[in-house]
């Protein structure tokens, strides 16, 4: 078989690695392309979109591999796969990178931090940059840096009419804005460009666990403390138990535990300061905050949600940690039936809210927290596990129902979320902005393997 135009490489049903290219990260997707395209360029994503759109056929794009809804692989049709597409080039001058659409976050660290500069991105290393960004994409310096989309200056964009277009605040204004946290409905992106920040490459960052029974007060406590919080202070909390990492000692792995996992975006002194009180407090498990190198802080949490487990997530923004969403987290956190499950809560705010709404697509500036309850089960453990996990997450979700702000991340979303929560991400406003959009760039709805807006 054979694209016209296309030197990338074309992975048939009949090939020996069609199930190692289908599968993505969630190994509890199982969905069976006709074709994979795995791009080596952009003249490649272009002629796969030409050769879909002629043959009428459902269209997927890859990037990570990540979301958990698996929407980069579908069934029947074609994936436009970008994961052979994962350089980073940087410009120390300017502070900018190149990224090509298919890198993960750990390339871009690595290859940004050899520089001493970094841009926000995911907290694990193996998420895709092109999926988290084009959601909005927060992280450990969102709140010196601002989300992911607030560092992109252009975008290089394969249309559904297979061209390519450049997109910024000076070409296709309203595609960029459309870019910037409206998911993959307007194009395939090829190549991002990020402004960077001088990072580390020491910071000051790590986890503090403390015993599951101190969850309220551990939380009661961490209420005040990111309200106090410098900006640069980023911190993710972590409600399940303690994976078993080398670096945790192993009397206490999978003990269940709270941990407030901290990065600080500025130097180690300032960011021991900025976490003295939190060290402080009660009487914590381990402490493991210390000055890392910013790069490994960020593959820190890789091996705790490896490729090829089961994973169904739920997810909502707070409109704030009030005794009673603490007591509600409290109670539910540690219900789960699997050790490998578990809840983490960012902590937003700072240079995130100070973008003004419209600015962007991402529809959530004003919430300080959000929660996504993450149920995970081995492969070999589906059947009960999974029922088990997927339950507990949608009743933790059903009794955060009073807590909860009305918005949701649109990249937490799982598969069964109804279209319903995708208007709840964006809002009425964005929502039907980002439609309109849409009717322009895609008029068919041909990428519509996604957090799917729908033509105006
Ligand atoms: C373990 C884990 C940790 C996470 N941590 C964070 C976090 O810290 N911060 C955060 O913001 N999110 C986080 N997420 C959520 C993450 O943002 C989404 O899962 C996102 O979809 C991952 O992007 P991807 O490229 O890997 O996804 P993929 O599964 O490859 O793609 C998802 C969708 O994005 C679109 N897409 C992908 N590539 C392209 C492209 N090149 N051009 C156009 N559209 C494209 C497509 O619509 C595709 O269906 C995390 C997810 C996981 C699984």
């Amino acid at each position: 078989m054979e694209i016209d135009g296309f030197r990338g490489r074309l992975i048939t049903v009949d090939h020996a690695d069609y199930d190692t290219a289908r599968a993505v990260w969630n190994g509890a997707v199982d969905r069976r392309p006709r074709l994979i395209a795995r791009c080596s360029g952009t003249a490649d994503a272009a002629a796969a979109v030409r050769y879909a759109r002629d043959h009428d056929l459902e269209i997927a794009v890859r990037g990570g591999g990540h979301n958990v809804a698996g929407t980069a692989v579908c069934d029947d049709g074609i994936v436009i796969d970008l994961s052979a597409m994962r350089a980073v080039s940087v410009d120390p001058a300017d502070r900018t990178a190149r990224v090509q659409g298919g890198a993960l976050w750990g390339d871009v660290d690595r290859e940004t931090q050899v520089h001493g500069l970094a841009t926000t991105g995911g907290i694990v290393g193996h998420t895709g940059v092109a999926g988290l960004t084009l959601g909005g994409g927060i992280g450990f310096l969102m709140r010196t840096y601002g989300l992911a989309v607030d560092n992109l200056l252009a975008a290089e964009v394969v249309t559904a009419e297979g061209t390519v277009l450049r997109a910024s605040a000076d070409d296709h204004p309203e595609l960029f804005w459309a870019l910037r946290g409206g998911g993959g409905n307007f194009g395939v992106v090829t190549t991002f460009r990020f402004a960077l920040h001088p990072i580390g490459p020491t910071v000051t960052a790590g986890p503090v666990f403390w015993a599951a029974d101190y969850t309220t007060d551990v939380l009661r406590f961490y209420r005040d403390f990111a309200v106090e919080a410098p900006d640069g202070l980023g911190t993710v909390v972590r409600l399940g138990t303690v994976p078993p990492l080398p670096v945790i000692p192993e009397h206490l792995h999978w003990r269940p535990a709270i941990a407030i996992i901290c990065c600080h975006a500025g130097a180690v002194e300032e960011g021991e300061r900025a976490v003295r009180a939190l060290r402080r407090f009660g009487t914590p498990l381990a402490d493991l905050i210390a000055p890392t190198p910013y790069a490994a802080f960020q593959c820190g949490l890789d091996d705790t949600v490896p490729h090829g487990w089961h994973y169904y997530w739920k997810a909502t923004d707070l409109a704030g940690l009030s005794d009673g969403a603490i007591a509600v987290i409290a109670d539910h956190a540690y219900r789960a039936g699997s050790p490998r499950s578990y809840a983490a809560m960012f902590h937003l705010g700072g240079a995130v809210a100070r973008v003004p709404s419209d600015a962007t697509a991402y529809a959530g500036r004003d919430v300080a927290h959000n929660i996504v309850i993450d149920g995970v089960w081995l492969p070999d453990e589906s059947g009960e596990h999974a029922a088990d996990e997927t339950t507990w997450a949608r009743r933790f979700l059903h009794a955060l129902q009073p807590h909860r702000a009305g918005s949701v991340y649109v990249n937490f979303l799982d598969s069964d979320d109804e279209t319903g929560r995708i208007r709840e991400a964006y809002g009425e406003h964005t929502y039907r902005r980002l439609a309109e959009i849409k009717a322009k760039y895609d008029p068919d709805n041909a990428f519509h393997h996604n957090r799917n807006v729908r033509p105006a």
